[in-house]
């Protein structure tokens, strides 16, 4: 289809898409985040349902109490060796695809918490697709984060995993 009849079509208020990003528009609205928190940064990432961050209006505030609904880990604090091993296993009780968001400097680098007991980096454990500064970040920052996810989702830049598997590597 030519310029020309692409701009008739849309005066006569035509609109012209593909299914592939129809696909993507619908999935970046409908991400739901799994109910994990694990230290302080949780109580932060739970502010953004409120009416003041209104994390609603980007289709995520339907945070499910089971990973087999959930399509994002928000990894909100730090990781303990103890806990790694479960954190994975929720990771992949979840379907595909799927992503996470490293929240906090904790979760991003073990923060101030450089000592054996805490993972120095979830993405030891999960393979991270958007990491957010701070200690705490912000409800802002954490939706600024969303934000980022969606636009990659948008782009159809494939997960994290999905990425390091076709280079040949581990999901972590
Ligand atoms: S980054 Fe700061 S607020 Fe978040 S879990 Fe670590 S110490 Fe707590």
């Amino acid at each position: 289809m030519g310029l020309n009849s692409t701009q008739e079509e849309a005066e006569r208020g035509i609109l012209l898409t593909t299914v592939d990003k129809v696909t993507r528009w619908a999935q970046k609205s409908s991400v739901w985040p799994a109910t994990f928190g694990l230290a302080c940064c949780a109580i932060e990432m739970m502010s953004v349902t409120s009416s003041r961050y209104d994390i609603a209006q980007f289709g995520s505030e339907a945070f499910r109490a089971s990973p087999r609904q959930a399509d994002l880990m928000i990894v909100a604090g730090r990781v303990s060796q103890k806990m790694a091993p479960v954190l994975r296993t929720i990771w992949e009780q979840m379907p595909e695809p799927k992503w996470v968001i490293s929240m906090g400097a904790c979760a991003s680098s073990g923060g101030v918490f450089d000592n054996y007991a805490i993972i120095q980096g979830v993405d030891h454990v999960v393979p991270v697709d958007v990491y957010v500064p701070g200690c705490p970040p912000t409800p802002d920052a954490l939706l600024f984060g969303v934000l980022k996810l969606r636009e990659k989702i948008q782009q159809g830049i494939p997960p994290k995993y999905q990425q390091l598997a076709a280079q040949g590597g581990s999901s972590s």
